[in-house]
């Protein structure tokens, strides 16, 4: 059994030791001290880092008889006596999270009987998962009573209580082990058994925050952040709205509004330009019969043009072959090309098929039906896809002698 300095004076980060016993797991160093201020990885909060002696502390475990073992860089011997440092930022912040945990959740179960049923202190957020599902006002009341609780700076206190002892006293929930109870009180407000670090005063937590919250498991679960976390969240955010801000001259408050409008005038815009791009293709395609070779009764136009995406290359060649006679091969000049196939009613020609043959030669996909069809991704530079496009048309139109 190690002596768990925390335990009983979670301020302590220095500290001097012996160690009883080294070992070594999948390579990595584990010694196990007669006492430590490092805190092993349990009941929702992550372990300390630190030092012992030269070597770095990168994990802290409870091991299964009671020990705690420290991983670390460099192996130490047995008997080697250490002076161990944990690191007192990451400390501070586990308690400022964890402490706040405990008024949150006790805030939870006073105002609206929703009892904490999940804990995880993360490396950036928190969460905390409740039996019930509460609405934004319930939320808000309790996070407020939280923070009442924690600038009342009550005494955030240590007591190990006997069976007997315990059994006299009101948890906020019921505790399940068995023996002597490690209890920690917030004055008058939360009275939880708790392995975990904590704050002295109520006040150290600073600021308990809900970041966000979403339905699970039949309750909710709440992301939260406390004292300097709280700060750093609210700079992100701060800047986040700053940056938003220059692109949109609206009060904070308006932002959302402002955005939805951006939006939807996003959305006309985008008609307004495919009624536009329709329009030209119309307009395109009037000039372009005007240009097609004369093959048997046929019109052809076989074409590689600029700037036109498969929806604009479509609307052209549909226009155009919706005159009579007409066939109308469109390739855009970008590479790979697509191409788009049509023909007028009256024409005898198999857009799918003419794309068929495009496809064994030059590769690529698309398919379609006799009047229309449409590929893409041929190996072949566009000039030469064309070429190619006239003279399988051709062959087609011509009769075979
Ligand atoms: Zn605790």
């Amino acid at each position: 059994m190690t002596e768990r300095i925390y335990y009983t004076d979670p301020a302590c980060l220095e500290f001097d030791a012996t160690v009883v016993s080294a070992s070594t797991a999948d390579g990595r160093s584990i010694v196990v001290l007669d006492r430590t201020a490092f805190y092993p990885t349990s009941g929702g909060q992550p372990f300390d880092t630190g030092s012992l002696g030269e070597a770095d502390v990168t994990d802290v475990i409870d091991l299964e008889d009671g020990s705690i073992g420290h991983l670390v860089s460099v192996p130490i011997g047995e008997g080697t006596h250490v002076h161990g440092r944990v690191d007192g930022a990451r400390r501070f912040d586990h308690m400022q999270q964890h402490t706040g945990q405990h008024i949150l959740s006790a805030a939870f179960d006073r105002l609206h009987h929703a009892r904490t049923v999940g804990f995880h202190l993360g490396a950036v957020l928190s969460t905390l998962d409740l039996d019930k599902v509460l609405g934004a006002e319930s939320l808000a009341a309790a996070e407020a009573e939280a923070n009442r609780i924690v600038w009342e700076d009550r005494p955030v206190s240590i007591r190990f209580a006997t069976p007997e002892e315990a059994a006299a006293m009101t948890f906020r929930k019921e505790p399940t082990r068995s023996g002597p109870l490690r209890v920690i009180e917030v004055e008058g407000y939360d009275i939880s058994a708790c392995g975990g670090t904590h704050v002295a005063r109520a006040g150290q937590v600073g600021v308990v925050a809900l970041r966000s919250w979403e339905k699970f498991r039949g309750g909710m679960r709440l992301e939260f952040v406390c004292g300097l976390r709280a700060l750093r969240e609210f700079r992100i955010l701060r800047d986040a709205v700053a940056g938003s801000l220059r692109f949109l001259s609206v009060p904070p408050q308006d932002l959302p509004a402002a955005i939805e409008g951006t939006q939807a005038e996003n959305k006309d815009l985008r008609r307004t330009i495919r009624d536009l791009g329709d329009r030209l293709a119309a307009h395109e395609a009037a000039a372009m019969v005007g240009r097609g070779r004369h093959i048997g009764s046929a019109r052809v136009i076989v074409e590689v043009l600029d700037g036109w995406d498969q929806q604009g290359l479509k609307a052209m060649a549909s226009a155009a072959a919706a005159q009579p006679g007409v066939v109308a091969a469109l390739l855009s000049s970008a590479e790979p090309a697509l191409v788009v196939i049509a023909r007028a009613p009256d024409v005898a020609l198999d857009a799918a098929a003419v794309l068929k043959a495009l496809q064994q030669t030059f590769g690529g996909k698309g398919g379609g039906k006799p009047e229309l069809a449409q590929g893409g991704g041929f190996s072949g530079p566009p000039d030469l896809v064309r070429a190619a496009l006239a003279q399988i048309i051709e062959a087609s139109l011509r009769p075979a002698p």
